[in-house]
Parts: structure tokens; sequence; C-alpha cells
């Protein structure tokens, strides 16, 4: 099986959102302003990176790209509650601002943004996308850094399997075939860590070092995924977390089956 790091997390965070979204593709066509104001800011800090860390060149470019995001291939289909045009460019601005003064990260080097990856995984191939990856040379660690514009911090970072798919990714030469100027090699001793940056509030929430105990986890999980796929079993989730941010949630969860509190 071909697991996209994505999918991986939304099986985890409710396999039942996973069939309707992935295997049923119900409602994948609707895209909200908060999913595509994430895309256009990512793309904004791109340009940052890659483009000597010019602030307003950051902010114009989100200008430019908010005003038509269809160049970088998506539309905005409806607008989340209290979200309107002008408040969510003032949100990536002050993201981009807090984002520019943020000084740790002016330590060490950059090494990409956006990276693209397919590595293989036990029997499987893992695909996902690096936000960013940062070296630090004085104390061999390379760091991957996640952007999140609007998501709650998950409280087990150290344990959390996205952070994992992405540090193991790194550990193998295939991923290093996508990035220019840097090798395998030079990275084999070196340790792997994860940054949460919540762009929203400017903080980084470190999620950790990633050992060989995290990838057999991430193993298991990506396993017991195709398993569940396999045999199509796909519970909700129990927790109810993942239900705010659901786009299945009205009409189609729990409207598939009769009602238990009915009386037959
Ligand atoms: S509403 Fe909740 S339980 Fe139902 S699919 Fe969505 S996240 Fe899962």
């Amino acid at each position: 099986m071909r697991v996209r790091q994505s999918s991986l997390k939304l099986f985890g965070d409710c396999a039942r959102q996973y069939y309707y979204s992935r295997v049923l593709n119900l409602g994948d066509e609707l895209s909200g302003s908060l999913t595509v104001l994430g895309t256009v800011f990512h793309y904004a800090v791109e340009v940052y990176e890659n483009y000597g860390y010019n602030l307003e060149l950051a902010k114009s470019t989100f200008d430019y790209y908010w005003r038509c995001p269809e160049q970088l291939g998506e539309r905005i289909d409806f607008w989340h509650r209290r979200s309107t045009y002008d408040n969510l460019r003032k949100r990536a601005h002050t993201m981009l601002e807090r984002y520019h003064a943020l000084s740790p990260w002016k330590k060490g080097k950059l090494v990409g943004t956006e990276v693209h990856f397919i590595v293989p995984l036990g029997d499987h191939e893992l695909e996902g996308t690096i936000d960013k990856l940062f070296m630090r040379p004085g104390i061999k660690v390379l760091e991957i850094i996640d952007f999140k514009t609007s998501a709650k911090v998950p409280e087990k970072l150290s344990q959390n399997v996205q952070f994992s798919a992405y540090c193991y990714a790194t550990e193998r030469p295939e991923f290093w075939d996508n990035v220019t100027g840097f090798s395998y090699d030079q990275f084999i001793d070196w340790k792997r860590q994860g940054w949460w940056f919540h762009a929203r509030n400017g903080k980084m929430f470190n999620a950790g070092y990633r050992t060989e105990e995290h990838y057999k986890r991430l193993l298991l999980a990506v396993n017991a995924m195709d398993e569940a796929i396999k045999k199509e079993v796909f519970p909700l989730t129990i927790s109810g977390e993942s239900c705010g941010y659901c786009p299945f949630a009205d009409g189609v969860c729990g409207s598939e089956v009769s009602n238990p509190t009915e009386v037959t």
C-alpha cells in the first residue's frame, strides 16, 4: 500500500472519516477558506525562505495568491464561520510577522522547504511533504518543522506518528534524491527532531527526537491501517475530538444506521 502521511493522520483521527473521504470520495470537492489560507501561507513562507527572508516580499506573495488561489491549484468553495477575505489576510500577515521574528531558526541552515518524498516502509510506501527541513551542524540535529495555521496543539507530540513518519523518511537514502545540495551520507549519524510550529500564535512546540522505537510503531500503525482497509473496518472516533472539524458531522455520519433510541 502507498500511504500518504495525511491519510495516516486522517485514519488515526477517525477511520470513519477516512472511509467517507478517501474510500467513498465524499465531499472532497469542497475546499474551505481556512484550508486555502494554509496553502497560500505555506507558499508565502517558501518564498520568504528562498528569497532572502524578505518579509515584505512574503506578504505581497501572500496577497497575490490570496486574490487568485487558482494559480496554486486552490479555490474557496465556502467560508468558515467568522472568516472573511480581509480578516484572513490580516491573520496571514500577522503570522508572517511572527515567523519573521522567530530568532532561533536563524542559528542553523535551511535544507529545504516543501520537500516531497516517497520512501519504502516495510511492504509499503510512505508519501508526504515536509514543510521545512533545517540543520544544526553544531549539535548534529536535523529538524523537521511542520506549520499549522489553525489546528489545536496535540498533547503528546513526543509520540505523534506524523513526526515519526517525517523523521523516518529523512533516514532513508531515497529521500535525499529530491533534496538539492545535500546527501544521505551527510546526516547518517545525526539525530532527528520534530517541531510543531503554531503559526497563529507564533510558538514552536518541541515534538522531541525520534528513534528506532518510534519507527517500529509507525510501521505497526501502517500495517494495522492496511489490514483494516482490506477488511473494510472503519470505526468511528470514540473521543469525538475530530467531529468538530469533520465535514461529515451533519448529514452523513450517523444518518446511515437506525436510531437506537427509537422503540421498535
Ligand atoms: S462526525 Fe466524527 S465520528 Fe463521524 S466521521 Fe466525522 S469525525 Fe468521525
